[in-house]
């Protein structure tokens, strides 16, 4: 019996990979950061995530993943506590621009021409749009045609009904959800072993004014490196979680790439 083939492009040789091409499979792009998410939390939270949505949603509609961009954007004080606590290993934006532009357009040479650029890291919207937007500029002056990009951030694929389940006390908004009970629920389902809970900080909510100030003042906002406590997460929440994100990502996939419909 032969190995099944392998989803990660990194894991396939040369000639394998332009075999697969050939079928025009879609190409999923995982993009994250190195960045503290508070004491409880592996630095690499936000691109263990979209590389495990990736390989699951890759499995479903028979996509390749490419490896992910493990670096992001500066940590915001307002989403990801700031950019001054050690360990959070940040980019310039242009930095991320150019890496995305590179990458696409590498993709696009070898003869790929739907990429799902899969981001988790509040900070890196607009510098991977902009790379996006560069790298069809790229192609089009080089007369290269054909190329669809879809861009998606994870968390935006779940419902109402799962965020009351969640949230039973009020869900406190994506940028406060920075190492709060969503991400540690899907780590607790997908790497048990690199949370630890009994290090949560118990704090309530930051509530942050509504403006930005630079430069930033590391003794103003939080201090433990989160921004809503995550006691609340369990591994039962982040199975619910994953589940719906590989789903719905997997779904828009199909109906934006023309897939042919695999099923669940
Ligand atoms: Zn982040």
């Amino acid at each position: 019996m032969s190995a099944p083939a392998p989803v990660l492009i990194g894991d396939m040789t040369w000639t394998d990979y332009v075999a697969r091409l050939k079928s025009d499979p879609v190409i999923i792009l995982p993009v994250g950061s190195l960045e503290q998410h508070g004491p409880h939390s592996p630095l690499a939270t936000d691109t263990i995530i979209p590389i495990e949505i990736g390989k699951a949603v890759a499995a479903r509609i028979g996509a390749l993943v490419a490896p992910a961009i493990a670096y992001g954007y500066k940590s915001m004080p307002r989403t990801g506590g700031g950019n001054h606590f050690p360990g959070t290993t940040s980019l310039d934006g242009d930095t991320l621009t150019r890496l995305t532009r590179d990458i696409l357009t590498e993709f696009a040479r070898h003869g790929a021409r739907r990429v799902l650029v899969l981001d988790s890291h509040y900070e890196n919207e607009m510098f991977l749009i902009e790379g996006i937007d560069l790298a069809l500029r790229d192609l089009r002056a080089w007369g290269v045609e054909g190329l669809k990009i879809m861009k998606a951030r994870y968390f935006e694929f779940v419902s109402e009904a799962t965020l009351s389940k969640v949230f039973p006390d009020g869900f406190p908004g994506w940028p406060l959800e920075h190492a709060g009970v969503m991400t540690t629920s899907v780590l607790l389902h997908l790497r048990p072993h690199l949370i630890h809970m009994d290090r949560v900080p118990n704090q309530p909510p930051i509530h942050y004014p509504p403006y930005d100030v630079f430069p930033v003042d590391p003794r103003s906002g939080t201090q433990t490196g989160i921004l809503a406590s995550a006691a609340a997460a369990t591994a039962e929440k982040g199975a619910l979680l994953f589940q719906e994100f590989v789903e719905g990502i997997a779904k828009a996939a199909t109906a934006e790439f023309a897939l042919a419909n695999r099923g669940a």
